[in-house]
């Protein structure tokens, strides 16, 4: 096995059982590298959300396993989730507790030393530019905040995966930007970072690879400049554009 691969997902297949049963992916191999940005796209529909939260131990595959450094995630859920962080698409704030308690609420969760806690609070919300609003209840932020608040708290225990999915929905230009400096932060720090997003310059100015996702099945995988290359294109949303066009006419 390469020593670099963090998460190697193998053949993973999912059906949600219902009238009428859906397949949502099928057979899915991917390697994710350890410190690197990739990205899932796809049409809506194309199973990238079902992905992202097997990988986040949401809900369990149909068949197919998940390696982390060669073992897998099954055998031992509990260490597995302490090393990852997902981020997901509709922020889930507790409105009853202030942001701060959220933040030591997720410290505790993990089990992490009070001292730690405390430490680790303080210093996510001086980051994340929250610390005005560490005593307010969490209903009354913005959109742009809760997201800033739910990267923050999807970092409290330093995880080695972060798993975000569509991170900067109905976000304003300038706190997109904003979160796109803290992933890149991240991502120079080491950390391992898997994207969904429908907005394809965020994946192209964020990604190492890319990854897209049609009908359950990975049609795709390299990197933002390889793909332009390819298809002759000189942005990323010009080349998923194309791409699914020409899947299309193969496919009628
Ligand atoms: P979007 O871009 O719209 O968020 P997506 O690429 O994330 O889409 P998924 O949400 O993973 O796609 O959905 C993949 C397929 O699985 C779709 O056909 C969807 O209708 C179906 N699906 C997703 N969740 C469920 C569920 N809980 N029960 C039944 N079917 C589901």
């Amino acid at each position: 096995m390469d020593n670099n691969v963090l998460l190697s997902i193998k053949n993973i297949s999912k059906t949600y059982n219902g009238i009428p049963a859906i397949q949502a992916l099928k057979d899915v191999n991917l390697d994710i590298m350890q410190g690197e940005v990739i990205s899932l796209l796809g049409v809506n529909g194309a199973g990238k959300t079902t992905l992202s939260s097997i990988i986040a131990t949401l809900h369990p595959p149909t068949s197919g396993d998940i390696l982390y450094h060669g073992k897998s995630i099954y055998k031992d859920v509990i260490n597995y989730r302490r090393i990852i962080g997902f981020c997901p698409q509709k922020p889930n704030i507790d409105a009853m507790l202030t942001i701060k308690e959220n933040l030591m609420f997720a410290g505790r969760y993990f089990n992490m030393p009070y001292n730690l806690i405390e430490k680790k609070t303080d210093e996510l919300l001086e980051r994340f530019q929250l610390t005005k609003y560490a005593n307010a209840q969490g209903a009354i932020l913005s959109g742009g905040y809760k997201q800033r608040f739910m990267l923050a708290r999807t970092l409290m225990h330093d995880p080695k995966l972060i798993i975000l999915d569509e991170p900067t929905v109905a976000l304003d230009p300038h706190i997109r930007r904003n979160l796109w400096d803290i992933i890149k932060t991240l991502k120079k720090n080491g950390t391992t970072i898997l994207l969904t997003t429908h907005y394809l310059e965020e994946a192209e100015v964020l990604s190492d690879r890319v990854c897209i996702l049609d009908s359950g099945v990975i049609k795709l995988i390299d990197s933002p400049e390889n793909l332009k290359k390819d298809f002759r294109e000189t942005n990323l949303e010009e080349v998923f554009i194309k791409f699914m066009q020409e899947s299309k006419t193969r496919t009628a």
